[in-house]
């Protein structure tokens, strides 16, 4: 049997992940989340000391910073928005009748103000544009935030809701590689910990058409993304468990975010997977935690 079907069904089993009847759209068990908090915990030993101001947003961002972001032109395939009933009385009447003949009653959903987040660190820029200035020695931050990506798969690793524990950089260019190259460091240690194999390799993100195929070689050959891949449902194509992404000043300019000294300023995130990488140790050390490697349950849970 497919692996990717067979570890999904072995899941759902075990009872870790629960079907809702659509593909990559989950409930977790207490067990699932538990281990998931296992490894933000091993987060924070790594990345606590650092200083990061820690913000939570919700899995929805304001449409207008989303539009101005670009991810809708690069990525209108895995975006999703929230669209609602704005109408009136009789159109209520007509929604009613629509559904009670099995019509298409989204037809009549307008686009409200909400899309959802695509990735953890998307509605941070604007917000961190409105405070001024960005100090000359940088700023860190630590995210984390259910994303939505329109991809169902029967892959349990590909999920269409899923979480993103990131930290952003924003400073000088120096500044901001070496954060992308101390987590590339600290992420294989991690994985060390943890009783996983893993290799950093250099990847892009899945641009739209034949223009983004010109922007995904572009962002290989300059090297502005790694992924840290390990084995989940084969071996022969790991999966991307965390990304180490530099954006040189792109969005340093386009949410004018600049330094005391007046410079454009850059930014890197570095992203975990947090359903990825449990995943990856449920299939690498099986379904039942409590057989896990005593040095794979001290990493998670001391
Ligand atoms: P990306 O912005 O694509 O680099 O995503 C950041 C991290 O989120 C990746 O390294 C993955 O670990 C995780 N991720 C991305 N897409 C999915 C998905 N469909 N399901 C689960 N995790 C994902
Ligand atoms: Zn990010």
């Amino acid at each position: 049997m497919d692996m990717q079907v067979s570890l999904l069904d072995r899941l759902f089993d075990a009872g870790l992940l629960i079907e809702t009847g659509v593909d990559g759209l989950y409930g977790r068990s207490g067990q699932f989340e538990d281990v998931i908090a296992g490894f933000e915990r091993l987060i924070d030993r790594f990345g606590g000391a650092d200083g990061a101001e820690a913000i939570r947003f919700p899995p929805g961002m304001n449409r207008a910073f989303f539009e101005k972001s670009g991810y809708m032109k690069s990525f209108p395939q895995l975006a999703g928005t929230v669209h609602s009933f704005c109408g009136c009385e009789l159109d209520h009447i007509s929604l009613l009748k629509c559904m009670d003949e099995d019509g298409d009653w989204t037809e009549g959903q307008k686009a409200t103000d909400i899309v959802l987040t695509p990735a953890a660190c998307y509605p941070l820029y604007p917000t961190i544009a409105r405070r001024g200035k960005v100090a000359q020695t940088g700023a860190l931050y630590d995210l984390q935030s259910y994303c939505f990506r329109h991809e169902p798969s029967k892959d349990p690793a590909r999920q269409q809701l899923f979480r993103m524990r990131e930290y952003v950089c924003v400073g000088t260019q120096e500044h901001v590689t070496d954060f992308r190259q101390s987590w590339m460091d600290r992420g294989l240690k991690m994985m060390e910990l943890v009783g996983l194999d893993v290799e950093i390799d250099v990847a892009n993100d899945p641009f739209f058409g034949r223009a983004g195929r010109m922007l995904a070689n572009n962002q290989r050959d300059q090297n502005l993304k790694f992924e840290l891949l390990i084995p989940v449902t084969s071996s022969a194509k790991p999966t991307a468990c965390m990304s180490f992404n530099y954006h040189q000043d792109a969005f340093g300019a386009k949410w004018e975010l600049a330094l005391e000294d007046g410079s454009v300023a850059h930014t890197a995130c570095v992203g975990f997977g947090l359903e990825r990488i449990a995943l990856a140790l449920f299939a690498h050390h099986g379904l039942d935690v409590k057989q896990w490697p005593e040095h794979v349950r001290t990493a998670l849970w001391g």
